[in-house]
C-alpha cells in the first residue's frame, strides 16, 4: 500500500511539471544530466571520450556524440557495471524462456529490430521503466488529471489498456510490457493481444478497453473495423501510437473515426520515455525532464524550432547502467515554433519524418548515387489522399511506390508523379531514377517486426548494408 502511495505521490508531481516554468524543468534536467555524466566516468567507453573534459562544468554540446556502430563495437565497455558483457547479452536474449527475467537479476535488456541496419542491444534498469510507465499514464493520460480524486475514481473504476502488439520477445514495447509496474495494476488492467491473432477484434471487443496502444498501421486496420461496425468500443477515451511513424493524415483519420484523442509517442529504444503524445495537437512533447533532444545539422550544428534537422542526438538521463549521452538517431525532426491547446509547457515535436538514412540508388555515368528516401516523403506531403507507404527497388533505375490511400479516395497518379519529377529535379536527378507510384489500400506490415519498412532497396554500392 505504502509503495503504491508513493507511486502516486511521484506520479502526481510528474505531471504538475509540465505546466510548471521551464527554468524549473531546465534546473531539474542539469541535475540529472551532472548525475549522468558522473555516472559514464564509470564506463571506459566514456572515459575514453570525455578525457580532458571538465564534466562538473562543461556545456553539452562540449561533449563528443556517439553512434550506434561505435557503441555495438566497444559494447563490453559501455556500461558503467564490468559485469554487462556483449557475450552475457547476447545469451540471454537468445533464450526465450528469459522473456520477462531481469538480466542479471537486475536489469531490463532489449533490443531493437536491426531493420535501419545494425541491431543494438539495450540494458536498462528497472526504475528507467517505472519512469515510462509513470510518465505514460500521467502526461499521457487524456483527462489530464492524476489528483488523489482521480486515483480513487480509478481504484474503483480502473482504466482497461489494451496493448496490441507482436507476440513476447526482446522487441521494446514487448520487453517493457513484462515489466508493468505492480503499483499500477489497481488503476489500469492491462491485457495484451497480438496484431496477428485471428481473434483480436473479438477479444477487443470481450475486453472493452478504454485505451489501446498499437503501432500505425494496426490502428488502422483497428479503425476500418471500427468504421465496418465490427469492432464497438463504447468505453473508449484515448488511442496511442508507440514506436511506429504515424503520419498527420494518417492520425486525422484516426482522430475523426474513433472521436478520441490520439497520442502520438516518438521514442526510440535509447531513450522510450523520450516524448509523449499531446492530446490536442500534432507532435508530441520532450519529456525535457527526463531527456534530452537536439535537433541538428548532418554537422550537429543545432537548427532552430521549424527547420527540419537531418538528425537528433538523443540524452537519456534516466539510464546510469548503460549511458546514452548525444546518441546520434537519424531521424528527421521538427521542433514546433509555437505552444499548443493541451496547455503543456514542455517542448513540442511537430513533425517527424522517419529515418533519414533510408535510400536508394540511381546510376550516373557509371557512378552510384544516392537517392534519398526524403525525395518521396516531401513528395507525398502535397498527396492529401495518402496516408502510408512502402518503396521498393531491385534495380537502380526504377523504384516501385505504393500508396496507400484513405478509404473512399482514390490516388491521383499523374499529380504524384509531377510532384515526384519536381523532388528529383531538385536534387539532380531527374532522369536517373524513375518512381512508379500505385494506388494500395494498405501497406502490410513486416511479420518479423511488425511494422511497416517504407524503404526496401536491393540494389546499391556492395558496401550498403540491405
Ligand atoms: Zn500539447
Amino acid at each position: 500500500m505504502f509503495s503504491t502511495l508513493s507511486f502516486l505521490a511521484r506520479a502526481n508531481v510528474v505531471n504538475r511539471l509540465t505546466r510548471s516554468d521551464p527554468a524549473k524543468v531546465a534546473r531539474l534536467r542539469e541535475t540529472r544530466f551532472r548525475k549522468l555524466l558522473r555516472a559514464a566516468t564509470r564506463s571506459p567507453l566514456y572515459r575514453d571520450k570525455f578525457r580532458g573534459l571538465d564534466l562538473a562544468r562543461c556545456p553539452l554540446d562540449a561533449l563528443p556524440t556517439l553512434n550506434k556502430h561505435e557503441a555495438m563495437a566497444r559494447f563490453d565497455d559501455w556500461a558503467t557495471d564490468r559485469a554487462v558483457t556483449l557475450r552475457a547479452a547476447e545469451a540471454f536474449v537468445g533464450d526465450f524462456a528469459n522473456v520477462g527475467r531481469l538480466f542479471l537479476g537486475k536489469y531490463v535488456l532489449m533490443h531493437t529490430s536491426g531493420s535501419s541496419g545494425q541491431a543494438v542491444i539495450l540494458v536498462q534498469p528497472r526504475a528507467a521503466v517505472d519512469l515510462l510507465f509513470t510518465l505514460q499514464m500521467t502526461r499521457g493520460n487524456a483527462t489530464g488529471d492524476t489528483g488523489v480524486r482521480e486515483a480513487y475514481r480509478k481504484f474503483r473504476n480502473p482504466a482497461r489498456l489494451a496493448i496490441v502488439t507482436l507476440k513476447e520477445g526482446f522487441y521494446p514495447t514487448g520487453a517493457t510490457f513484462e515489466f508493468y509496474p505492480r503499483q499500477l495494476r489497481h488503476f489500469v488492467h492491462l491485457r495484451r493481444l497480438s496484431q496477428t491473432d485471428p481473434d483480436l477484434i473479438a477479444k477487443l471487443n470481450d475486453y472493452s478497453p478504454t485505451v489501446v496502444t498499437a503501432y500505425a498501421t494496426a490502428l488502422q486496420e483497428l479503425a476500418d473495423e471500427f468504421e465496418a461496425g465490427r469492432l464497438k468500443l463504447p468505453g473508449l477515451k484515448h488511442v496511442v501510437n508507440n514506436s511506429e511513424l504515424l503520419t498527420e493524415p494518417a492520425r486525422e483519420r484516426l482522430l475523426k473515426v474513433f472521436g478520441v484523442p490520439v497520442f502520438n509517442n516518438y521514442a526510440t529504444a535509447e531513450c522510450m520515455h523520450l516524448t509523449t503524445g499531446c492530446p490536442t495537437d500534432p507532435g508530441m512533447h520532450v519529456n525535457a525532464d527526463w531527456s534530452i533532444l537536439e535537433v541538428v545539422d548532418a554537422d550537429n550544428r543545432p537548427v532552430p524550432p521549424g527547420v527540419t534537422g537531418s538528425k537528433v542526438l538523443l540524452t537519456n538521463l534516466a539510464n546510469t547502467v548503460q549511458p546514452v549521452i548525444r546518441y546520434e538517431v537519424p531521424d528527421r525532426v521538427t521542433l514546433a515554433t509555437a505552444g499548443c491547446r493541451c496547455g503543456s509547457r514542455l517542448p513540442r515535436v511537430e513533425r517527424v519524418e522517419g529515418r533519414g538514412q533510408e535510400n536508394f540508388w540511381a546510376h550516373r555515368g557509371g557512378e552510384w548515387v544516392r537517392v534519398d528516401a526524403f525525395i518521396i516523403k516531401a513528395a507525398l506531403n502535397y498527396c492529401t489522399d495518402s496516408f502510408d507507404w512502402q518503396a521498393e527497388q531491385d534495380e537502380p533505375g526504377v523504384i516501385r511506390l505504393a500508396v496507400a490511400v484513405l478509404p473512399g479516395r482514390e490516388l491521383d497518379v499523374p499529380r504524384l508523379r509531377f510532384r515526384l519529377d519536381e523532388q528529383l529535379a531538385l536534387y539532380g536527378l531527374r532522369g536517373l531514377v524513375r518512381i512508379e507510384p500505385r494506388g494500395v489500400s494498405r501497406i502490410a506490415p513486416d511479420p518479423r517486426t511488425g511494422k511497416v519498412r517504407r524503404s526496401i532497396c536491393r540494389t546499391g554500392p556492395a558496401e550498403t548494408p540491405r
